[in-house]
């Protein structure tokens, strides 16, 4: 027991939409208070939450208030000023610390990190103007994709050059990261939690398929890798959280190219927090991804990460934007047409075009049939009009 404080774990995060919302389920079963720092009030987390702080975090009164009696800062998001951090740093624990949050804020930096470690990554190179982008693709060939360093989500920030003069107008705030564009045969994404003692558990590796770089379908464990080319991507995500000293969840995001004895993964991108690829954990697995952040931020036992249902297979499917006003006046048509073992959640958002509104999950042994049965929930929720995907399944407390 903690022989100093006397209250309950308070657990402070910067950012305040749904990934802090889905932390908040997980702190309330643990008896714990998640004190978010929120932009809206009527935002995923704002509306939920009994104890926040208001405003950016930019704001230093905001997170003043943010962290004050706090036991721990974590992050739902990594844009938050790296001078901001390091006066937080002499006041309380950040978790993951600013050391190692940096190279999820910095494309160029996380680049950089990773190849020093002899991690295999794409072929890169920092670009500062246009001839130092035809010189790499003299290298590596056009198309080349190129990143800005900082501040991009979703796809934000990732565009695609078939020229130099493609990028003629992009350097203007800075050197870019340049990237040879990978043929990749699939995208995977290796999940772990890390504690500040140096415990570490990962899940099965997921496949993760985006839709205009937007993540759209997680299927866990990625049964279509084989088990070697799944080993290494596990054994690389545990070899960055230890290089880097991650603390909390760690989302590797991979690329795998080649088939066969020839498959092979690079990395693409590291987030250090829970992650959409991980949010089938909530239902696929023992502990889900934000139980286990607050696991790790707090240095507690971490909880097994075996799957829920040996054998089976977790599909999560997003649901992105909807024609409805409110994707839950469709709940009812959602269960039934994602049957009975369809795990809903919704963010409470207000619906825009393309905008994560929630996901699905669903559990099965059959993946395909996983996919359909979420696929049918989201497509109510989207308030499309189709025939119930489920099989009629009477009940079985019910007498037949
Ligand atoms: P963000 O941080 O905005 O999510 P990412 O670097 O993860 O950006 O890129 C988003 C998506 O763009 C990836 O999931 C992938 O589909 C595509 N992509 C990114 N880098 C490359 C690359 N070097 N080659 C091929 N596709 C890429």
């Amino acid at each position: 027991m903690d022989p100093v404080r006397t209250s309950r774990p308070v657990v402070a995060v910067i950012g305040g939409g749904q990934l802090a919302r889905m932390m908040h389920e997980s702190a309330i079963a643990l008896g714990i208070e998640l004190r978010p720092l929120v932009e809206a009030d009527d935002g995923a987390t704002g509306r939920v939450v009994v104890t926040k702080a208001a405003g950016s975090p930019a704001d230093p009164g905001a997170v003043e208030s943010l962290v004050d009696g706090a036991d721990v800062l974590t992050f739902e998001h990594e844009h938050i000023p790296r001078e901001v951090l390091d006066a937080l740093a002499e006041r309380l624990p950040i978790e993951p610390a600013p050391d190692a949050l940096v190279y999820a804020q910095d494309k160029i930096a996380m680049r950089e990190r990773l190849t020093a470690l002899g991690i295999p990554c794409p072929r890169w190179a920092v670009v500062r103007d246009e001839a130092d982008l035809a010189a790499f693709a003299a290298d590596v060939g056009w198309p080349v994709i190129v990143k800005t360093p900082t501040g991009g989500y979703d796809g934000h920030g990732v565009h695609i050059a078939h020229g130099a003069r493609d990028a003629a107008d992009w350097f203007a705030p800075g050197p870019l990261l340049a990237e040879e564009l990978v043929p990749f045969a699939c995208e995977a994404a290796a999940l772990l939690a890390r504690s500040r003692s140096g415990q570490i558990r990962s899940w099965p590796v997921a496949l993760t398929e985006q839709e205009d770089s937007v993540c759209s379908v997680v299927t866990a464990p990625a049964r279509a890798l084989h088990p070697r080319t799944r080993e290494r991507a596990r054994a690389i995500a545990e070899r960055i959280a230890r290089e880097l000293d991650v603390t909390g969840v760690l989302a590797v995001e991979m690329f795998v190219v080649g088939t066969g004895a020839d498959e092979r993964v690079l990395v693409n991108e590291l987030a250090m927090r829970p992650h959409n690829t991980g949010h089938w954990t909530i239902d696929g697995s023992i502990t889900g991804q934000f139980e286990q952040h607050l696991r790790a931020v707090l240095d507690l036992p971490l909880g097994s990460t075996d799957l829920i249902v040996p054998g089976s297979s977790a599909v999560m499917v997003n649901l992105l934007g909807s024609d409805l006003p409110d994707p839950a006046r469709a709940l009812g048509d959602a269960m039934r047409a994602g049957g009975p073992t369809a795990r809903i959640h919704l963010y409470g958002k207000e619906v825009r075009p393309g905008r994560k509104l929630g996901h699905v999950t669903v559990v099965d042994p059959d993946p395909a049939r996983a996919l359909e049965l979420a696929r049918a929930a989201v497509a109510a929720l989207r308030g499309e009009q189709q025939p119930p995907a489920a099989a009629p399944d009477p009940d079985p407390q019910e007498p037949r």
